[in-house]
């Protein structure tokens, strides 16, 4: 096999990881075993021991899991990547591999509302407390961090308002300061951001979404150098056990051989819709990072290779519009996933963020205007005819 990590992303994104067996099995193979047999057992205690590598039990070595986890690894440039049930338990084990009672956690905002609920509810339980700030301010940032701050945590570009965090300026800030930056980077994907070359710790991923793309199987993944990676997060995953299931690393593997060509569509499509939503007189605002308008385009540009698929805009008229213009719509499904083929529309205020006060969603900008669209992979010109249909059921 051929050292793929000199090839391109989308070589590699095919390639990587591909271990086949002596029945030469072009695509890869599903073990969905939970346990290995061991030729002696000699062989079962120095596997045990550590001294010889090789399978031992599913809930921590399974042969297309691995594959999963070499392929991603090589697309993030990471040392180490570590598979797990779903995006949150990529989260949990980060926390609980790395950090301890009396740590603290420094975290954007406008992250994933489940994760704002780990960080606000559970992890506290166990003396883990965090600071929540403003993703695009790093005086914020500083001003936060304590002597006892172990983690920075933050998603870029932030959901659903699309704010751009400089990962660069903040590894540095993490650097100074002895702390470990963590990136979830589930709406770029290594294809269109690599946090661990800007300077990043751990990247984080819901493989649900986009390395998944068709909205099958949930998962998720951490990246990493080995040390922290392959030895803190991997210890916690091995011992308590959220593991991903071969059966899903297989979809996952089939989604990643599909990723650049998925990303550069959605980002085309995402641009195009944007663009034709700011000219729409019913629209009062359109996030979008690929924008001209956009407060943070230059950074985008810079920092990414391309601006995604979420687009969100703000309706005259509050929630009533926003729900007759989502409830006109035939194509966009009603659905809080993203990073699928099927494109997807949510109003952020009663379903994702609905369980933020009114004053905490407008310190973040969640109005009761706010649409937030994951444009799939349909007919770009399709798609634009659906949000005209809702922009006209709103003029009637
Ligand atoms: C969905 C999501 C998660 C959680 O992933 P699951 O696979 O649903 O557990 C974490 N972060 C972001 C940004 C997400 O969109």
């Amino acid at each position: 096999m051929p050292d793929y990590e000199e090839f391109e992303i989308a070589t590699r994104a095919v390639r990587v990881g591909q271990h086949r067996t002596a029945e030469g099995e072009h695509s890869e193979t599903i073990f969905p075993t939970s346990s290995y047999v061991f030729a002696s057992a000699a062989q079962a205690a120095a596997r045990f021991s550590g001294d010889q590598p090789g399978n031992i039990y599913s809930r921590f070595t399974n042969p297309t899991v691995r594959t999963f986890e070499e392929r991603l690894a090589s697309l993030e440039g990471a040392e180490r990547c570590v598979a797990t049930a779903s995006g949150m338990s990529a989260i949990l084990a980060t926390c609980a591999g790395l950090l301890k009672a009396g740590d603290h956690i420094v975290s954007s905002r406008s992250i994933f509302g489940t994760t704002t609920v780990l960080f606000s509810t559970y992890l506290p339980r166990f003396g883990i407390e965090t600071t929540f700030v403003p993703v695009a301010n790093t005086e914020a940032w500083e001003a936060a961090i304590r002597p006892n701050t172990r983690l920075l945590f933050l998603e870029t570009p932030s959901n659903p308002l699309t704010e751009i965090a400089d990962i660069q300026q903040l590894s540095a800030l993490a650097r100074s300061k002895d702390c470990v930056l963590v990136v979830d980077n589930c709406f770029c994907t290594p294809v269109l951001q690599q946090p661990l070359a800007l300077g990043a710790d751990i990247v984080i991923h819901s493989a649900t979404k986009y390395l998944d793309g068709q909205g099958r199987c949930i998962g998720g993944a951490v990246a990493g150098d080995n040390e922290r990676v392959g030895k803190e997060v991997y210890g916690f995953l091995r011992t308590a056990g959220p593991t991903m299931s071969p059966f899903n690393a297989w979809v996952f593997l089939k989604g990643l051989e599909t990723l650049p060509i998925r990303m550069q569509a959605h980002c085309s499509s995402a641009l195009q819709l944007a663009q034709w939503l700011e000219k729409q007189p019913l629209v009062t605002r359109v996030y979008h990072p690929g924008l001209a308008s956009h407060p943070q385009h230059d950074l985008a540009s810079r920092q990414q290779t391309g601006f995604g698929g979420i687009v969100s805009f703000e309706l005259q008229g509050g929630q009533q519009q926003a729900w007759k213009f989502i409830d006109s719509l035939r194509i966009f499904s009603i659905t809080a996933n993203l990073g699928d083929a099927k494109s997807t529309v949510t109003h952020p205020a009663t379903t994702t963020h609905g369980r933020l006060s009114p004053e905490q969603r407008a310190d973040t900008g969640i109005t009761d205007g706010l649409v937030r669209l994951a444009v799939g992979l349909e007919g770009v010109s399709d798609l634009q005819t659906d949000l005209a249909r809702g922009l006209a059921a709103l003029a009637a």
